[in-house]
């Protein structure tokens, strides 16, 4: 569709605070058969809602296997949004022009959060939840600190402790997010650590464990199971995760109609998938109603964790050592530890089970992107736009040039939109390195996956 010649020099699509959304989207109700079931570890037969009671609140649990469409987002939890919300949608018309590409680039900017990543639309609300059914302490991991910073900034808002289980590599690379974590409020430690059993058993086999988000998760899990005033909180890959995240895509389509615009293309980088699934759910609606057939929408991940295009789709854990509930989704087998890559919010084994059921039916498509070209394109995008995008959102973007030059390739006018699900102020050190240099691509580990996909546990389907 043809932008408007009045728009031709509208840069930023800005909306009310009244429209900021009163209801979650739930992409359950319009899959055409429902999410494969949890499974307990120990029977494998589907657990219920009192298997999850330890580690979540009961409204959460109710969110998670919801096939309601829409769900309304509480007051309490709106009038927090309203501090960084509605984000705004913006027009990338410098990097249009240093590509010359025909292609009209738009990019929602999550950024824009007290925390600096999409990550806040989750914490609050899950943080919201557990204060409702009267829990004092959350415990959770975070990779690259933008969760934990996340969860530590909405605890103090509503006055729970928070204790945060740091992927010891980022908690090396980026002191100052620790330091935010703790100006929040909360306890943070590197993972593995000597506080759980989980952490000491990795400690054991390997002192020097750069840590991973599973082998946290383990240790977040145990903390939560273990004491009684004590629920766990995930930032990403489980459905209730995903589906808080859509007000960020229910935003950008209000946005794009403003513009006068529709999406052909819609991309974000996928670690758990949660800002993935914020962003496309909504638009991913429009293709499984039969609305719109051509859209295109494409996950991005890192070559050296390629858990949608070199996993196997089967049930696994979601954690390092096996504590979690068993998840059918493309996993690289729990026990793979990725290569210490900047990104650290893209090293986790496996993906939400719900992006691997549209990534499974064609729904969506999925690219694997190396770090040295991811963060080629990032500079290029700084120095375009502005913005110094984190190395996790930098992979959308690696794809979203490549989409726009095949657009001038091919003369095809095309609107792309994308995540940009945080900034990469805390990320300088990788920046650093790779103006120095001396930032490194990782082969693709295909023997550690293959090793790791061997301890993948045997279910009957
Ligand atoms: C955590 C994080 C990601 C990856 O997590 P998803 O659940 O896949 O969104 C991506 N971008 C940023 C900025 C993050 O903080």
């Amino acid at each position: 569709m043809a932008a408007k010649a009045s728009d031709t020099q509208r840069t930023k699509f800005v909306l009310d605070e009244k429209d900021i959304p009163s209801k979650w989207y739930n992409i359950q109700a319009d899959l055409k058969t429902p999410a494969p079931p949890v499974l307990h570890p120990g029977t494998g037969q589907p657990i219920g809602p009192q298997d999850l009671a330890p580690l979540f609140p009961m409204e959460l649990i109710k969110q998670e296997v919801s096939r309601e469409r829409w769900i309304a987002i509480p007051d309490g939890i709106r009038d927090v949004l309203r501090l960084w919300r509605p984000s705004p949608l913006y027009r990338a018309r410098r990097l249009e022009r240093a590509l010359g590409t025909p292609a009209r680039i738009y990019y929602k900017y999550e950024g824009v959060s007290p925390a600096g990543s999409h990550k806040p639309n989750t914490a609050v609300a899950q943080v919201y939840y557990n204060k409702q059914e009267k829990v004092t302490r959350i415990s959770t991991e975070t990779g690259a600190g933008q969760w934990g910073s996340a969860l530590a900034m909405a605890c103090s808002f509503f006055g729970l402790q928070c204790k945060v289980y740091m992927v010891k590599v980022s908690y090396q690379q980026k002191p100052y997010r620790r330091i935010m974590m703790e100006t929040w409020g909360a306890q943070v430690v590197a993972s593995p650590s000597p506080d759980t059993q989980a952490g000491k058993k990795v400690l054991q086999q390997d002192p020097n464990s750069p840590g991973s988000l599973g082998i946290a998760i383990s240790e977040a899990v145990e903390d939560a199971a273990t004491r009684e005033d004590t629920k766990y909180s995930l930032g990403s890959v489980l459905n209730h995760v995903l589906m808080h995240q859509t007000v960020i895509g229910l935003e950008a389509k209000k946005q794009l109609e403003k513009a006068d615009d529709e999406a052909d293309i819609v991309i974000g980088c996928a670690g758990g998938g949660s800002n993935f699934a914020g962003l496309s759910f909504p638009f991913a609606a429009d293709k499984l109603t039969g609305k719109q057939k051509k859209l295109r929408i494409i996950a991005v991940e890192p070559s050296a964790c390629p858990s949608l295009t070199k996993g196997k789709y089967v049930y696994d854990f979601g954690d390092a050592v096996g504590l979690t509930p068993l998840v059918k989704m493309h996993t690289l087998g729990h026990a793979f530890v990725p290569a210490p890559l900047h990104a650290g919010g893209l090293r986790y084994h496996g993906m939400a089970p719900l992006v691997c059921k549209l990534y499974d039916e064609g729904v969506i498509e999925a690219v694997a992107v190396s770090q040295v070209s991811t963060f080629q394109t990032a500079v290029q995008f700084a120095r375009t736009e502005g913005i110094i995008p984190a190395p996790e959102s930098a992979h959308a973007i690696r794809v979203v040039i490549d989409e726009a030059l095949r657009c001038k390739r091919d003369g095809k006018r095309q609107a792309i939109l994308f995540n940009l699900s945080g900034h990469g102020h805390f990320d300088l050190g990788a920046y650093e390195a790779f103006l120095a240099g001396k930032l490194q691509d990782y082969e693709y580990p295909a023997e550690k996956i293959a090793e790791a996909l061997r301890g993948v546990p045997k279910v009957k389907a």
